[in-house]
């Protein structure tokens, strides 16, 4: 069964860059099919920020990214305007103290209703539990096979993402297009150590770095919640995107936390010299199951005097924690793919592959990737902007 579809653009994948790209390209009165292997759309959507969408960031810099291939999308389409965007299809929002943007009533429900609203309000076309299984362009259309049948169309968005938590990754439909796909790692998940112990459910406000094959590669405050097996907790997932991006042979990795980031260590040491009870000298300063932690990693004497260069001990000992990484949970718990087809072969500017004309790569395909706190979707809606611009 073929399906003609005329002058025609085709979108592969539902999910959030797929969906946006369609909406907008409809109501510039383009004809957009978009064909989801999913019964229905945009279902990574609903997941996102546990369940309550953080769309974007307005502190998001191309720093974030793994690539400064970035640069000209981000610059171009801000987290201002993803707003913008947002509030033009009815979605009000609303920022939290560390820059991130959620829909104002806190849910993903209501992020992809108003996509779907306007998608269906649009005219666009959806094709759901449809899986896209090969394209081939005959010099004058794209010819799309897929469970549903065969499909035509005079431009391609490629929007399939990843199979991050849940999805599939479909790079292999491009690369026999002549797209070269960069190493595979799944990242924005628990980072895996089994050194702390005791500590599981237990959140921590502290400064944490990684640093791999001895080198440390990134630094920051934030909250760390430790479980048996892992690091987790937003400040974990951050760290956790520079092991993923990590593209060279990996002999240690190691996180160093500052359980005390708000006091030198000077002024750390002269506390606990001052004040701290001699048997118990950290259960005033970190939580209970972390001071055991600290305690069992300080050689102390046994004497119940409080000396300085103890205190001095302890203080080192909550100030520098080192943590050795055993690897990434893993798919099941990822949030992003790291890495995707290079953006080598694709013009960063209208996200048009240099190798096939008419064939666009938008979103999560790509190997873009951002920290965890927005930086994602955000490029899912920037990317899917900047392909419209060129094909509208
Ligand atoms: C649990 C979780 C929480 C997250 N939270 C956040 C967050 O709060 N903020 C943030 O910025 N990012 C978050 N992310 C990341 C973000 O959701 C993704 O980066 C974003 O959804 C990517 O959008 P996309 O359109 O590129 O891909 P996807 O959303 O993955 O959509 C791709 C679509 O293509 C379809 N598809 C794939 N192959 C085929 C095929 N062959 N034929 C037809 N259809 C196909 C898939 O079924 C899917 O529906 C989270 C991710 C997860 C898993």
């Amino acid at each position: 069964m073929e399906k003609f579809c005329g002058e025609k653009i085709l979108i592969i994948g539902g999910g959030a860059s797929g969906m946006f790209c369609a909406l907008k390209l409809a109501a510039h009165g383009k004809s957009v099919t978009i064909l989801e292997l999913s019964d229905r759309l945009g279902k990574k959507l609903l997941a996102t920020g546990n369940g309550k969408c953080n769309l974007t960031n307005v502190d998001i810099t191309v720093a974030d990214y793994n690539s400064p291939s970035v640069g000209g999308v981000i610059g171009r389409f801000s987290p201002k305007r993803i707003i913008e965007e947002f509030a033009s299809l009815g979605l009000l929002t609303r920022v939290d103290s560390e820059g991130r943007v959620y829909p104002y009533s806190e849910s993903a429900a209501a992020a992809l209703n108003v996509l779907l609203q306007r998608l269906n309000a649009s005219g666009a076309e959806v094709v759901c539990s449809c899986e896209v299984t090969d394209i081939n362009y005959d010099g004058k259309k794209w010819r799309v096979e897929s469970t549903c049948g065969e499909f035509v169309a005079d431009k391609l968005v490629f929007a399939t993402g990843s199979d991050a938590t849940s999805g599939r990754n479909s790079h292999s439909l491009i690369s026999k297009l002549g797209h070269s796909v960069t190493p595979l790692r799944y990242g924005i998940c628990p980072l895996k150590s089994n050194q702390i112990k005791g500590a599981n459910g237990v959140r921590a406000k502290v400064y944490a770095s990684i640093a791999i094959n001895g080198e440390t590669l990134m630094g920051e405050r934030g909250e760390m919640l430790f479980k048996d097996n892992a690091l987790s907790g937003m400040l974990a997932f951050r760290l956790s995107s520079a092991l993923a991006r990590f593209r060279e042979e990996i002999k240690e990795c190691e996180v160093a936390i500052d359980f005390a980031p708000d006091l030198t260590l000077d002024e750390l040491a002269r506390f606990i010299f001052d004040y701290s009870d001699v048997y118990r000298p950290l259960d005033g300063i970190l939580h209970k199951a972390l001071a055991a932690n600290v305690l069992s990693r300080v050689p102390m004497d046994r004497s119940l005097i409080m000396s300085r260069k103890k205190a001095m001990d302890l203080a080192k000992g909550c100030k520098n924690f080192k943590v050795e990484i055993t690897g990434l949970a893993g798919k099941s718990s990822a949030q992003v793919l790291c890495g995707g087809i290079s953006t080598d072969g694709i013009d960063m500017d209208t996200m048009q592959s240099k190798i096939c004309k008419g064939l666009y790569i938008i979103g999560e395909a790509a190997d873009v990737d951002g920290l965890c706190g927005g930086c994602n979707l955000h490029w899912a809606w920037a990317s899917a902007l900047a392909c419209c611009e060129d094909l509208i």
